[in-house]
Parts: C-alpha cells; sequence; structure tokens
C-alpha cells in the first residue's frame, strides 16, 4: 500500500470532512499532504500539486513562506496566547494600528473574531445593537444580494443566498431582504458592466425607499461574488450603495474575508469605489493564509454608541476564545510587511495581465460563455449552450472532471460547479500561470466533450456548489 493509501484509510475511519459528500471517497481519492513549499503542495507519495485556489483562497505568499515562519516562531517562544478581555499584547496592538492606518478613512476599531463567519456575525450583531442604543429599535432587518455567501453559522447562512448551502436550513434562517444581485454574467448582450451594474442599483434603490425604517444594514461582497461562482460587478454599484445608505441612514457592511488583500487589485475592493463601509470584515488572508482569524474593522461612531457606564447595558458582551491570538497576529504582521516591502500590489498587475493573456483563447471555446477577470481572480464559466448560456444540469458535475485532471497534472484547480477558476497565491510565476491555463484548458476540453447520463432530479438545487 502506498503511504497516500495508508494516511487515506486511517482519515476516513475517523475523520468528516467539509463542504463533503464522504460517499464520493468511495471513487475519489483523497489526498493526503505531507509538505507545502511556496505554490506546490506535496502529498505522501511525492506528488506535486499547484495550489491554484490558494487551499481554499487563504494563501496569499506560499506555503511555508520563510518571513512568515520566522515571525510566527520568534512570536511562539515569547507569547502564545493569552485571554484579550482585561488583558492585551504586543502584536495585537500593532496588527489593530497597522489595519486602522491601511484601511479606508473613518474605520478605527478593530474587533477580531476567529474565523470569517463569526465576523459577519459580529457586524451583523453590532449593527443590530448600535440601532437598539441609539433609540431606533425597529431597525432590525438585513438587506443581501441574491446569489450572496457570507459564510455558514446561521445568521451568516440567513444574509446568504447560495441555495446548496442554505436551502435545507431555511427554518432555522433570519427573515432577510433579498435584492437582485448586479451580477454582470447576466447583462443583456452588448451592456457594458458599469451600465449593468448602475442598471442592477434601482433594484437596492427601491427596496431601501420601502424598508429603510426597519433596515440595519446592507451586507455586500464587495466587487466579486466568490462562492456564488466567482460573479463579478463593477465598483460603480458600491459608490451607489454607499451614497444611498447614507440617504436612508442604513449600515453598510463590506464583507472582503475572500476579496480582502489584493484579490481585486488594490488591496481592499471598497478603494476602487473610493468609500469607506461602516463595517469592514477581513478574514482569509489576513495571516496569509497560516491561522485563522477575522478583523471587523467599524467607525468611531459605531463604537461610542455602545461606549457608556457599565450598569447602562449598553456595551457589546460579545466573544470567542481565541479572540486575537498572538501568534495569528504574528502572522497577519509579517503578511503586512510584506505587501508594503515587495510592493505587492503592483507587481500583481503583470502577473493579472498574464492570467488574462494566458486564458484568451478559452472565450472562443464552444463551451464556454464567458471567461471573466478583476485582479487576481480568474472564472471561466462552462455551459452546455453558448449562445443562450444555458447552464450544465448541476447533476452532472463537469466540474468535478476538470479537478480529476487538474490533479492528475499536478495541479489544484478546485471549481465551483461548472465554474473553473484561478486564485493563486501572489508569488506564482508567470510561467506556473501558462501552466494552469494549459491544464484548466485540457480539463475543460475533457468535461465539456462527455455524454455524462444522470437521473436528474427535479427540485433540486440550480445553484452553484463545490466542487462541480
Ligand atoms: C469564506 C468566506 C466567509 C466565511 O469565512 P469562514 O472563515 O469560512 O467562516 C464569509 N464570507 C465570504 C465572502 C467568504 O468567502
Amino acid at each position: 500500500m502506498s503511504l497516500n493509501d495508508s494516511w487515506m484509510r486511517r482519515d476516513l475511519a475517523v475523520l468528516w470532512h467539509p463542504c463533503t459528500q464522504m460517499k464520493d471517497h468511495e471513487q475519489l481519492p483523497l489526498i493526503p499532504i505531507r509538505r507545502g513549499e511556496g505554490v506546490w503542495l506535496e502529498d505522501f507519495d511525492g506528488k506535486r500539486y499547484l495550489d491554484a485556489v490558494s487551499s481554499w483562497w487563504v494563501n496569499v505568499f506560499g506555503h511555508a513562506n520563510p518571513r512568515i515562519n520566522q515571525r510566527i516562531k520568534d512570536q511562539l517562544d515569547q507569547l502564545e496566547h493569552v485571554m484579550l478581555a482585561g488583558f492585551s499584547h504586543q502584536p495585537v496592538v500593532e496588527l489593530s494600528e497597522r489595519l486602522v492606518a491601511l484601511t479606508p478613512p473613518g474605520l478605527e476599531r478593530v474587533f477580531y473574531t476567529d474565523n470569517g463567519s463569526t465576523g459577519i456575525e459580529v457586524a451583523l450583531k453590532m449593527s443590530f445593537h448600535y440601532w437598539r442604543n441609539s433609540g431606533r429599535p425597529r431597525k432590525q432587518r438585513f438587506v443581501t444580494l441574491t446569489n450572496s455567501y457570507h459564510g455558514e453559522t446561521v445568521a451568516a447562512m440567513s444574509v446568504g443566498d447560495v441555495a446548496l448551502f442554505t436551502d435545507t436550513y431555511k427554518p432555522l434562517l433570519l427573515d432577510t431582504l433579498k435584492v437582485p444581485s448586479p451580477d454582470c454574467y447576466l447583462r443583456p448582450e452588448g451592456m457594458s458592466w458599469e451600465e449593468h451594474s448602475r442598471h442592477m442599483f434601482a433594484h437596492m434603490e427601491q427596496t431601501l425607499a420601502e424598508h429603510h425604517e426597519e433596515v440595519a444594514a446592507v451586507i455586500v461582497e464587495p466587487l466579486i461574488q466568490g462562492a456564488g461562482g466567482m460573479r463579478m460587478y463593477h465598483p460603480i454599484y458600491l459608490k451607489l450603495l454607499r451614497e444611498a445608505c447614507d440617504r436612508y441612514e442604513v449600515h453598510l457592511i463590506h464583507d472582503e474575508i475572500a476579496v480582502g488583500f489584493g484579490r481585486t487589485g488594490t488591496m481592499f475592493a471598497c478603494e476602487q469605489a473610493g468609500i469607506s463601509p461602516d463595517f469592514l470584515c477581513l478574514s482569509k488572508a489576513l495571516t496569509g493564509g497560516y491561522l485563522p482569524m477575522a478583523a471587523v474593522i467599524t467607525t468611531d461612531r459605531l463604537y461610542q454608541a455602545f461606549y457608556d457606564d457599565y450598569s447602562t447595558l449598553r456595551a457589546f458582551l460579545h466573544s470567542h476564545t481565541y479572540t486575537g491570538n498572538p501568534l495569528a497576529c504574528a502572522a497577519a504582521l509579517a503578511t503586512l510587511d510584506i505587501f508594503a516591502e515587495d510592493n505587492v500590489i503592483e507587481a500583481n498587475k503583470a502577473l493579472a495581465a498574464r492570467m488574462a493573456s494566458a486564458t484568451a483563447h478559452l472565450a472562443d471555446h464552444p463551451h464556454v460563455a464567458e471567461v471573466r477577470q478583476t485582479g487576481m481572480a480568474l472564472a471561466i464559466e462552462m455551459v452546455q449552450d453558448k449562445a443562450s448560456k444555458t447552464a450544465y444540469p448541476w447533476q452532472e458535475r463537469r466540474g468535478l472532471q476538470v479537478y480529476q485532471h487538474a490533479l492528475k497534472r499536478g495541479a489544484l484547480l478546485r471549481p465551483l460547479g461548472s465554474v473553473v477558476y484561478f486564485l493563486p497565491p501572489y508569488t506564482i510565476t508567470p510561467e506556473q500561470i501558462d501552466f494552469l491555463a494549459e491544464v484548466a484548458s485540457e480539463g475543460i476540453d475533457i468535461a465539456t466533450r462527455a455524454a455524462v447520463s444522470v437521473a436528474l432530479r427535479p427540485g433540486a438545487p440550480s445553484n452553484f456548489h463545490d466542487p462541480g
């Protein structure tokens, strides 16, 4: 038995994996990883895989990055953890100062949680609580876009709209207001991204006009709806939304958990609209992909509505045990150092251009409806019928065939439904981008050539799922 097989057996005897139908592993091998270096992951039999999706969108400077490793090792010898209520420490103070300086003006207070979903919970609870503290207790509801994803905890699912993840749990969810997404894949032919995004804003304007007195906040994934299939829209939408939120006295929550830290071509997506949200939620790449941590950054105005004598019971009494973990802060500080010292955002422009040129030919593929890109995120949408953009039935799992082909060729490409995408570490080379484009092209050829017969069950989710 190979070492891979032996680890796989031990794993499958005791683990329950995330986002997985475990029965799939009767056919689909699980890949135990022994080590990582740069963009590469290496399994126990010595096979290497280029990590094209940054290990679920977290890794920005490669695996086992020596600068991040060293910072964590230094911190480990100093202080591994201390509770953050009543206590503080050097890395959390330094990181908070850096985040306030780095994010758009007005964002001045940093609250930490352990992962993205709980960061979203904090933003929702703070917004709700702010209106209560401000004598506006009717403002309790949240407005969200169709095809959104904001995480897996119950309130985070409530503001999400990817059917596969949320439909089962509907009876548990908050009653939110859903507004059609500005998703530019759905724009009428001949319309620009900007025109379409501006046009779609009318729905948001109408919802806010009707419901603003009961709305606490609008939550969006700025520029890219990630788990919803890397669907993209124009920054004009964010600009119009900021203006409307001010006019209707509604908070604006930017979930930049996936898109923050350079994914969209700027450090934060909101920079492209020239606006500051009331809450900026960050996680994933925050620690360079090393350790779980999220930050919710908000305004002084928000903070002041909670600041009072204890007996008024206005405080935000929310805590997660590992809040502000020093090792995670050290990883984040090292990550921010690399962004600054290596002028990463500027250097990424050449890589983004290479991603575009290496995949340009796919736009002519008979089963590709669109190749779209925002900064360092590029997505290729496979369809059954190009002219009408008719999707493949989700049960055919076409993306899974791309995934399997890529593994054979030594790449980790994990499509979302029929959407093949690259979201690579920024340490990838132009040649490695060309390699990924080649593997993706081959995979798309194989996946779209095959006749797939499946029993189509009606009423099943029509949305994206992961993986293909
Ligand atoms: C991943 C993600 C989350 C949830 O983060 P977790 O750390 O997985 O809980 C929330 N919002 C967006 C946009 C994400 O991509």
